[in-house]
C-alpha cells in the first residue's frame, strides 16, 4: 500500500508541543514506508490573518526537520492544501450525500432543538433529534422556507447497529450509532463544517493513514459515516495518546503555564529559558515564552533533533531501554504497533537529558556555528563576528565543556570575555570580594601571575597553587575572589581558562579594578 499521511493544523499562531508529536509520528510513518507526508492547513474557521498565524507552525516544523512533501510553499499534485480553498469540493460532496439520502436539509430552529433536548433529559432518555423539520422533498423545503425558516444540512446518521474500527493504537473500537447525533455538515450560509471538509480532503489527498491525537477518536464515527456514504474506502486510523501535563493524565495546555510552574522540573526549564531570553533582550512574555510551545526551545537554543527524539518517546518506545536515536535510526525503528494508548506525560527532565546527550556529542565547530548567532543577537559580538571574537568564543566553548546545555547558555559564559568590562554581580561581590583582606590578596595574586609566560592554564594553575601554599591559604580563598574580579560572577568556565582567555594585561587590569570594591 502507498503510505500517505498528513498533519492538519489549524492556523493558531503557535506550534504546540503535542502538535509536534502528532506531526512527527505522521512524518516518521511516511518516511519509514517510503511514503508521502502532507501538510494540510485546516483554516475553514480561521478568524485571523492565516498567513501570520501559520508562520510559527511552518517555521517550527522546518526548524525541527519535519519536512513535508506536499503542502504550503511547495504545492503538489492535489493543491490547494488550504482547506478554505477547497470549498467547491466540499459542497459537491454535500450535494451527493443529499442525493443519496445520507443527509437531509433541516429547518429546525435552535430553540426547537433545545426543547427536544430538554424533554429527553427530563425523561432520562438519550437525546435523538425527531427529524420533525427535516425536508425530505422539495415541497417540504418550500413550506419551511415560506415559514421563514433557514435550512442547514445534517447527516442522516444510522440509529441502530454500530461501527467497528481497527485502530492501530487502540485495537478494536466499537461505536454505537444510537449515540451519534445528526451532525450538521453545512450551515445555512452554504459553508461546510470541518468534519465534512476533513473527510473529503483526506480522500482527495489519498490519505492512507489518519494518525492524530486521541481527542479526535470521538469524531471518527461521523467521519467514517461520511466517508462510507460517499463510497470512499476508510483510511487506517491511529489515535495517539494524549500528550499530558507533567505528572498527570490531563492534556497539556499552553494556558496552564502558571500551574505547571509549580512543578520544579518544569520551573527550572522555564526559568533557565527566561534568563537566556533576558540576555538576548527578548521579552519573555508568559504567553509566547512557554515550554508548551516550540518557539521557546528555538529561542533558547535547544537542538531540534533533541526535541524530536524526546517527542518520539512520548507514547512510543522501541524497547524498554533505547532512548537515543539518530534520524535514520528512528525512521527505521518507528512503528505504530509500539505506540502505547495511555497518556504520555510531558517530562521536562527527560527532555533536558536528551538535549544534554546531543549537546555533549557536538564538536566545538558545531557548537560555535550554533552559538555565535546568539552572541550576535545579544550584540556581544559584531555581525558577522571578527576573527578575534570567533577565536575567543571558540576557546570559551572548549573551556566550558558540558556546562553549556543549550546554545543560549553561551551568553552567560562568554559575555565577560567580550565586554570591555565585566558586569559585577552585586551578590557575588558581597559574598566573595567585600571581605577583609581581599583587596590585599588580589594585589599579591596579580603580582604573582603578572610575569607568567605563557599565560596559559597549566602555568597559571601551578603559580596559583604555589601562591596558596606560600600564603598558607586554601585554594578556594583565592579562586573565588579572583573569579568574581575578572568575570563579575561566581559561575563560568574554570578560572585558569578564564585568565588565559582574557590574557595577562586584561586579567591584571580587572583584578586591580576589583580591588576598589574589595574589602
Ligand atoms: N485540524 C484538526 C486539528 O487541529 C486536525 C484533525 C485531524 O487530524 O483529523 O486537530
Amino acid at each position: 500500500m502507498t503510505v500517505r499521511t498528513r498533519f492538519a493544523p489549524s492556523p493558531t499562531g503557535y506550534l504546540h508541543i503535542g502538535g509536534v508529536r502528532t506531526a512527527l509520528f505522521n512524518w516518521l510513518y511516511a518516511r519509514r514506508h517510503g511514503g508521502t507526508f502532507i501538510l494540510r492547513i485546516d483554516d475553514t474557521d480561521a478568524e485571523r490573518n492565516v498567513e501570520e498565524a501559520l508562520e510559527p507552525i511552518l517555521s517550527g516544523l522546518k526548524w525541527l526537520g519535519i519536512d513535508w512533501d506536499e503542502g504550503p510553499g511547495i504545492g503538489g499534485p492535489h493543491a490547494p492544501y488550504f482547506q478554505s480553498q477547497r470549498s467547491a469540493g466540499h459542497k459537491a460532496a454535500v450535494e451527493k450525500l443529499l442525493a443519496s439520502g445520507h443527509a437531509y436539509r433541516d429547518f429546525a430552529k435552535p430553540e426547537e432543538l433545545d426543547e427536544e433536548r430538554k424533554a429527553a433529559q427530563a425523561a432520562g432518555k438519550p437525546y435523538l433529534y425527531s427529524r420533525r423539520f427535516a425536508a425530505f422533498t422539495p415541497d417540504d423545503a418550500a413550506r419551511f422556507v415560506a415559514e421563514g425558516r433557514q435550512g442547514v444540512v445534517r447527516l442522516k446518521m444510522p440509529r441502530e447497529g454500530s461501527l467497528v474500527i481497527d485502530d492501530a493504537v487502540r485495537g478494536r473500537v466499537e461505536f454505537a450509532w444510537e449515540r451519534e447525533q445528526d451532525h450538521v455538515i453545512q450551515r445555512a450560509d452554504g459553508s461546510c463544517l470541518y468534519h465534512l471538509a476533513s473527510v473529503v480532503d483526506d480522500h482527495d489527498f489519498e490519505i492512507s493513514h489518519v494518525i492524530r491525537a486521541e481527542e479526535h477518536l470521538s469524531n471518527t464515527p461521523r467521519q467514517a459515516y461520511i466517508a462510507l456514504s460517499l463510497g470512499y474506502p476508510l483510511p487506517a486510523y491511529a489515535h495517539l495518546p494524549l500528550v499530558a501535563e507533567p505528572g498527570s493524565r490531563t492534556k497539556l495546555s499552553k494556558r496552564k503555564l502558571a500551574q505547571y510552574l509549580k512543578n520544579p522540573d518544569f520551573r527550572q526549564m522555564a526559568d533557565h529559558g527566561t534568563r537566556i531570553a533576558e540576555r538576548i533582550g527578548v521579552a519573555a512574555a508568559a504567553d509566547t515564552f512557554n515550554p508548551v510551545i516550540v518557539d521557546f526551545y528555538r529561542e533558547v537554543g535547544y537542538l531540534p533533533w533533541a526535541i524530536d527524539n524526546a517527542m518520539a518517546l512520548l507514547g512510543w518506545a522501541y524497547d524498554d531501554k533505547t532512548e537515543f536515536f539518530s534520524r535514520d535510526e528512528l525512521v527505521a525503528a518507528f512503528s505504530l504497533e509500539r505506540i502505547n494508548a495511555s497518556p504520555a506525560s510531558f517530562d521536562p527532565k527527560k527532555l533536558w537529558s536528551v538535549q544534554d546527550h546531543y549537546m555533549h556529542a557536538l564538536s566545538t565547530d558545531e557548537k560555535l556555528a550554533l552559538m555565535l548567532p546568539f552572541l550576535v543577537k545579544a550584540e556581544l559580538v559584531s555581525g558577522p563576528p571578527t576573527a578575534d571574537q570567533t577565536a575567543t568564543v571558540r576557546r570559551v566553548i572548549e573551556a566550558s565543556g558540558d556546562r553549556l546545555k543549550v546554545s543560549g547558555d553561551i551568553l552567560g559564559y562568554a559575555d565577560f570575555f567580550l565586554l570591555e568590562e565585566p558586569v559585577l554581580d552585586p551578590q557575588a561581590v558581597a559574598q566573595k570580594l567585600a571581605k577583609p583582606g581581599v583587596a590585599d590578596l588580589l594585589a599579591r595574586y596579580a603580582a604573582k601571575i603578572a610575569a607568567i609566560t605563557p599565560f596559559e592554564p597549566g602555568p597559571l594553575e601551578e603559580a596559583t597553587k604555589a601562591f596558596v601554599a606560600e600564603a598558607g591559604l586554601k585554594l578556594g580563598d583565592v579562586i573565588h575572589p579572583v573569579r568574581v574580579a575578572i568575570t563579575g560572577k561566581t559561575v563560568g568556565p574554570g578560572l585558569y581558562d578564564c585568565l588565559a582567555i582574557l590574557g595577562a594585561s586584561k586579567s591584571i587590569a580587572r583584578i586591580d579594578r576589583a580591588r576598589e570594591v574589595a574589602g
